[in-house]
């Protein structure tokens, strides 16, 4: 799986709707100071579910939104999509493109999408467990993370290497079924409680 095309309208410094397209290889941004490369990472993070406003430099969530310059106006919604090549079948997903979709509204209200359909983030972040994607994924490395690789406690570097040998998924199966055991057993309690007042 690899990343063809990300297109955005309105998030950061995308105030046109703009289309960047990936070859397969490697590929180099370049630009002054401040001019918006980062803004590139940051918008495939928060496509792919970012929920910490400060990981993607913002203080709230709507800071993602075009919030205008001295020419133009602030714009009241923001989408990033990505184009990946399915071809490989990575993703589980039969198909050869797989596209993604985020949007927010200034009203805090936001979409997720999976090939142009409507669906939650729980669907993509599980499409994206183990393929070494995902906003959890270490495909994104930003300018100190390297460094704090390295300085890691071994529990932190654990982490790290389950998440690349795939026991990620199960994990979060394991949490949640325990989650549901736990509500279990408190019902039954409460059961148990009226049983005893009946009887
Ligand atoms: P550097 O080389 O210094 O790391 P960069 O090219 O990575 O810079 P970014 O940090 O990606 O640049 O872009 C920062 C720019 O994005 C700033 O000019 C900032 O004003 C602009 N920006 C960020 N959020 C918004 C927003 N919501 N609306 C408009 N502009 C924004």
């Amino acid at each position: 799986v690899y990343l063809k095309t990300i297109e955005s309208h309105g998030f950061k410094s995308f105030a046109d709707k703009v289309t960047i397209q990936f070859d397969r290889g490697v590929t180099g941004v370049v630009g002054p100071n401040g001019s918006g490369k980062s803004n590139i990472t940051d918008a495939i993070r928060w496509v792919l579910g970012e929920q910490s406003a400060k990981t993607i430099r913002g203080t709230t969530m709507q800071d993602v939104i075009f919030s205008g310059t001295d020419t133009r106006k602030p714009l009241n919604s923001a989408y990033v999509k990505l184009i990946l090549s399915n071809e490989s079948r990575d993703l589980k997903v039969d198909k050869d493109e797989v596209h993604i979709l985020r949007k927010l509204y200034r009203s805090g209200e936001s979409e997720y999408y999976l090939n142009n359909e409507k669906c939650r983030l729980k669907e993509i972040a599980e499409l994206f467990m183990d393929s070494g994607l995902g906003k959890n994924a270490y495909n994104i490395i930003s300018q100190g993370e390297v460094d704090q690789v390295l300085k890691a406690k071994p529990e932190d570097r654990r982490h790290l290497i389950e998440e690349a040998a795939g026991v990620m998924k199960y994990k979060s199966r394991k949490k949640e079924s325990e989650k549901k055991l736990d509500d279990t057993i408190e019902n039954l309690s409460r059961v148990n409680d009226i049983i005893k007042e009946l009887s």
